[in-house]
């Protein structure tokens, strides 16, 4: 072998077994420590995470001033090995996604640029609540709130110079790419395990070991937040995290409890319905202006020669305003024309719906129909919607109150246009 040789294979093997080298970025409320190499994505997280301070600021109603001082130590991991000498990772439990402690964050590379910052805010959301009130919360409250603080739009994509978007529903699969939140609750939907905000608000911090229950938490905290949204800019979160400190009801029970109070015995009861849908149809791009239902308010039973009802094709769910009475039988007819999409062309589509194109196992276009009882599982019938099209003989199997929609997916209804009229009468064959 050439001495050249030689010296070249010594080159090569170092290279092998040492360490990449630790780099240190400083930002003003983090200071990361990473063994990535340099590249604009990465050296700009500092940066990143300085832009969300005072957003989480605005969300947690303390002024910026209060968190001058507060800096957290951070750790981006792609390779335990490169940090085994520098004493970054000692006492830390296994690193799957990522870790807060005090004012220390770990995050293990997730080889997603969405996914890194998305868990290195969403470790920062802990260690700022930490910081401001050395409490985070029961489990539901405290992921779903670092998950709804750190689900995020850059503008352009990119970490530099830009505007940061927090709080945010997703608006396509290939912004928040490794994320997966949607694709989870969707899994569990399909798999019978729809979890209802009881069930959420109970999870179990063992339960937090599967990615689900983060995604059930992000989607509750998110749904709550808007459904609660009130004129002033607050809501619902934003009120138990002024609770938090120091009242904060340590046992799961009282939290929860407070969280009900605030909300109302009346409201909460329109929203556990109102959840079935919004968990069951979530998505990217969902649009949480056009879904919401309106009124839950119990309708006047059919009787012959009631008015028709109008069905909008640019919303979701709609209190017909009439209720059916359980063994009784009732003719619904159809009918009008109403425009689905603008893109390329208008799909025209009457209530028989446009069979090429499907959402949900319904043909878009379609009319659906929904019984709401005044059962507490009540909204699980949006879930399994009655198909109207031009009309149906339906004898009612329960007593409750007809919803009409005519079926879109719930990030396309912006482009509708037009509305279904119904006719009702009663049948013939009542029991
Ligand atoms: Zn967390």
């Amino acid at each position: 072998m050439s001495p050249r040789i030689a010296f070249l294979l010594l080159l090569f093997a170092n290279n092998l077994f040492a360490a990449d080298a630790l780099r240190v970025l400083d930002g003003k409320h983090l200071r990361l420590t990473t063994d990535i190499p340099a590249s604009a994505e990465v050296d700009a997280l500092p940066a990143l995470f300085d832009l969300a301070v005072p957003i989480w600021c605005e969300w947690f109603c303390v002024p910026i001033e209060k968190v001058a001082d507060w800096k957290m130590e951070g750790c981006l991991v792609r390779d335990k090995l490169n940090f085994r000498d520098s004493g970054l990772l000692e006492r830390v439990p296994e690193l799957r996604t990522g870790f807060q402690f005090d004012n220390r964050l770990w995050v293990l590379e997730p080889k997603s640029d969405y996914y890194r910052r998305h868990l290195l805010l969403h470790e920062g959301v802990h260690g700022l609540m930490w910081y401001l009130y050395g409490e985070l919360g029961p489990p539901w409250y405290r992921e779903g709130l670092a998950e709804l603080l750190s689900t995020h739009y850059i503008d352009g994509g990119k970490t530099d110079g830009v505007k940061l978007e927090l709080a945010i529903i997703p608006r396509k699969r290939e912004d928040v790419l490794l994320w997966g939140r949607v694709k989870l609750i969707h899994d569990d939907c399909n798999a019978g395990k729809f979890l209802t905000i009881d069930e959420v608000m109970t999870l179990v911090s063992k339960e937090y070991d599967d990615p689900n229950a983060y995604a059930w938490s992000w989607a509750l905290t998110m749904f709550l937040a808007t459904e609660t949204a009130n004129d002033n800019g607050g809501n619902v979160m934003l009120q138990m995290t002024k609770e938090l400190s120091p009242t904060i009801p340590r046992d799961l029970k009282r939290f929860n409890g407070k969280v009900k109070e605030l909300i109302g015995s009346e409201k909460f009861a329109v929203l556990q319905k109102r959840w079935y849908d919004f968990a069951s149809q979530i998505d990217y791009g969902y649009d949480v202006q056009r879904t919401r239902i309106e009124s839950f308010v119990v309708g006047k039973l059919i009787e012959s020669g009631v008015k028709p009802v109008r069905v909008k094709s640019e919303r979701g769910w709609q209190n017909s305003g009439y209720s059916v009475e359980k063994g009784k039988s009732y003719r619904l007819t159809a009918s009008g024309r109403f425009a689905l999409d603008n893109t390329p062309s208008k799909w025209w589509s009457q209530p028989n719906g446009i069979t090429i194109r499907y959402h949900n196992g319904n043909p878009i276009g379609v009319l659906l129909m929904a019984v709401v009882t005044d059962k507490p599982d009540a909204g699980s019938a949006f879930m399994k919607p009655i198909t109207v099209g031009s009309g149906i003989d339906y004898t009612a199997t329960e007593s409750g109150t007809i919803f009409f929609r005519i079926n879109d997916s719930p990030n396309s209804l912006e482009n509708n246009q037009g509305e279904a009229e119904v006719k009702f009468s009663r049948g013939i064959q009542d029991k």
